[in-house]
């Protein structure tokens, strides 16, 4: 009689293959997300006039305050400051 693998148990591989996977998904996401963050506040520093603020209520992108402006560059919230 040959060595059937449960069902149980092959679930369980499965669940470790696919939390593995996730797991390397979110390091990834991790390390793009701290070059960005690098990258801006690399932009930022350098260029005149332009501060990042916290997020919009839109919650596409952060607020960008330039020229005593506020604005979101993903929908069309903006006020003056
Ligand atoms: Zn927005």
């Amino acid at each position: 009689m040959g060595r059937r693998i449960r069902p149980d148990s092959a679930r369980r591989r499965q669940l470790h293959r696919r939390l593995r996977d996730l797991e390397a998904d979110l390091e990834e996401c991790s390390r793009h997300l701290v070059q960005l963050e690098n990258t801006l506040r690399h932009i930022v520093r350098t260029t005149d006039d332009v501060t990042i603020g916290g997020p919009c209520r839109c919650g596409q992108s952060l607020l960008i305050l330039s020229n005593q402006s506020l604005y979101c560059p993903q929908c069309s919230y903006r006020r003056t400051v």
